[in-house]
């Protein structure tokens, strides 16, 4: 099955090496790609948000499952994912895509001390990357404002790491005029990169627990967090539904 359908979220069915292939192909031809990585959290706010569902569902070229909590709902729900892709793990991945292929890249989002730690970090370890744009998340410009400034610079590949879904709304602009750069929106991606926050130790992320591991470090974010019992309830609910319905999806 290539669409998973997780409450209203059309994911695609896709491994992280097949979604690797299609994203180098794209680059490759300079088409204008809009990556969304979706987790529990952004599902939930999509379901509250028809705008925000709209441009997920139509104005996206992939949308990947950004987290375990995704990868079990679908199984829940009897049509399986192949498996979790994270927005970090291709963030990761595709700065190294572009340190061997001298790319363009614009990096927008994270404090102005992350994104600063970011910039040193490119400039050292990634030294073939041409840095095209690289600036905080806290901007008081309009997101079209943004987004012409963004392609100006004629980026090859877009990352916006300020929150969903202003994020995502900021690279639908640029997808909607046909930009001919990757993007993607990386949430906190950048601190992470940055060093100034650290991602979960292994024995976490091999357990699936790294949401537990960050709850940890971080306790405000319980509160974001009590959106997963949400999401949880409303899988086994849809469930229930489609079992009484007839229709295993
Ligand atoms: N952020 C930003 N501008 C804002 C609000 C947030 O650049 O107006 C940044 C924030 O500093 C952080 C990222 O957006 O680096 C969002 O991180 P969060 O952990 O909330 O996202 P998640 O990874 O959970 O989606």
């Amino acid at each position: 099955m290539k669409k998973v359908n997780v409450l209203g979220v059309n994911f695609d069915n896709q491994s992280f090496n097949e979604f690797q292939n299609e994203f180098i192909d794209r680059l490759n031809n300079h088409l204008s790609t809009l990556i969304v990585t979706a987790n529990p959290e952004i599902v939930m706010a999509a379901r509250q948000n028809p705008e925000f569902l709209n441009l997920i569902n139509h104005d996206a070229d992939f949308v990947t499952a950004d987290g375990i909590g995704v990868v079990q709902a679908a199984k829940i729900l009897g049509t399986p994912l192949k498996e979790r892709v994270t927005g970090y793990d291709l963030f990761a991945w595709l700065m190294h895509v572009a340190e061997l292929r001298s790319l363009r890249v614009y990096l927008i989002g994270a404090k102005p001390e992350v994104i600063a730690a970011v910039q040193d970090k490119v400039e050292r370890e990634y030294p073939h990357i041409e840095l095209v744009g690289c600036e905080d998340g806290y901007f008081s410009d309009s997101l079209e404002t943004v987004a012409q400034r963004i392609a100006q610079a004629q980026p090859d590949l877009v990352f916006a790491a300020i929150g969903y879904p202003r994020q995502e709304e900021l690279l639908a602009i640029l997808r909607q005029a046909a930009v001919p750069a990757l993007m993607m929106g990386v949430g906190g991606s950048f601190d992470v990169f940055s060093g100034q926050v650290k991602r979960a130790p292994r024995a976490f992320q091999r357990t699936h627990l790294e949401w537990f591991y960050r709850l940890l470090k971080n306790p405000t974010r319980l509160k974001r967090m009590t959106v997963l019992p949400k999401f949880v309830g409303q899988v086994e609910r849809t469930k229930w539904h489609d079992r009484k319905h007839g229709h295993k999806k």
